[in-house]
């Protein structure tokens, strides 16, 4: 049976109440058919996304520091805390790109305070080799071998066998699948019953003042930053537009429920620039 979703907040402002219903893949405002504020077909939209994270990612992790001062950091440790990775946990993180959330999880459990004879095991799995190869050469420079598997897969055909991981994570990947309501359902169905999902992606700034300041940040700072760092405005003025055509918090837990999850809660970060959302396959 699947119950509305709780609505937790870390900050004021935030709305509570029933979701809205679920939007059709097949609805023309359904985020599958547009890449940014472009309008796409859909199936041109995974070789689009590909092209961007082609193109930044020698400089993603780096990116991802500057443009977010840092606050990715938070929000990933707010992701990690509420998993609670546990020895001999067996977590995939999906469109984990240079394997940050794997890191963080591997380094949880081993800094547990009893001695764990299993750290547990995390897979990577990205759509995209360069993402991929830029996270495993970080990992060797930093002397880190072994318990991370990279594997190169889309996550609404994720090559896993069904029931096989504990943990589910999703980490600001989600707004650049093609078929959101496919990738939810893949997560349900490599989760082993009683396996926990968590994504964290951008959302919904739920503080008016807030909100016309990230706006004049995202589209006139952000671009910039990219052209000069990345080499690529482009690619992160995608990133704004995105972050725009993706469900609204309380649309994405409805996805999730409709996906056959449940106990669906959600936690806005930062007054919603991004929102954790967890549920569970029961
Ligand atoms: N999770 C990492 C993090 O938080 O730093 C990387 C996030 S990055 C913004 C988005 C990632 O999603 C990219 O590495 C991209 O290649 C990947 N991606 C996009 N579409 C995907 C898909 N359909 N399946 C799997 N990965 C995908």
């Amino acid at each position: 049976m699947t119950t509305a979703p709780e609505i937790e907040t870390d900050e004021p402002g935030q709305t509570d109440g029933a979701p809205d219903a679920a939007p059709a893949e097949a609805a023309a405002d359904s985020p599958a058919h547009w890449f940014g504020f472009t309008r796409i077909a859909p199936a041109e939209k995974a070789a689009r996304v590909r092209a961007v994270f082609d193109s930044v990612a020698p400089r993603y992790d780096l990116m991802n520091d500057l443009m977010s001062a840092g606050i990715h950091r938070l929000w990933k440790a707010a992701m990690i805390d509420w998993l609670a990775p546990r020895p001999g946990m067996a977590l995939l993180d999906v469109a984990g790109g240079t394997g940050d959330i794997a890191d963080r999880f591997l380094d949880r459990i081993a800094a547990r305070e009893t001695a764990p004879q299993d750290n547990g095991r995390a897979i990577v799995c990205d759509i995209n080799a360069a993402m991929l190869a830029a996270g495993r050469d970080r990992r060797l420079d930093a002397g880190r071998v072994g318990a991370v598997s990279w594997l190169c897969g889309d996550a609404e055909a994720l090559p896993i066998a069904d029931g096989s991981v504990d943990a589910y994570t999703i980490a600001f990947g989600m707004r650049n699948v093609t078929h959101i309501e496919r990738a939810l359902a893949e997560a349900r169905r490599v989760l082993k019953p009683g396996g926990r999902f968590l994504c964290l992606e951008f959302s919904r700034v739920v503080i008016p003042a807030l909100a016309a300041l990230y706006d004049r940040y995202s589209f006139a700072v952000l671009p910039r930053l990219g052209r000069l760092v990345a080499g690529d405005a482009e690619a992160y003025a995608y990133l704004a537009e995105s972050i725009r055509r993706f469900p609204d918090q309380d649309r994405f837990a409805a996805m999730i429920q409709a996906a056959g999850l449940e106990q669906v809660k959600l936690r806005n970060l930062s007054g919603g620039i991004a929102a954790l959302h967890s549920a569970w396959r029961i």
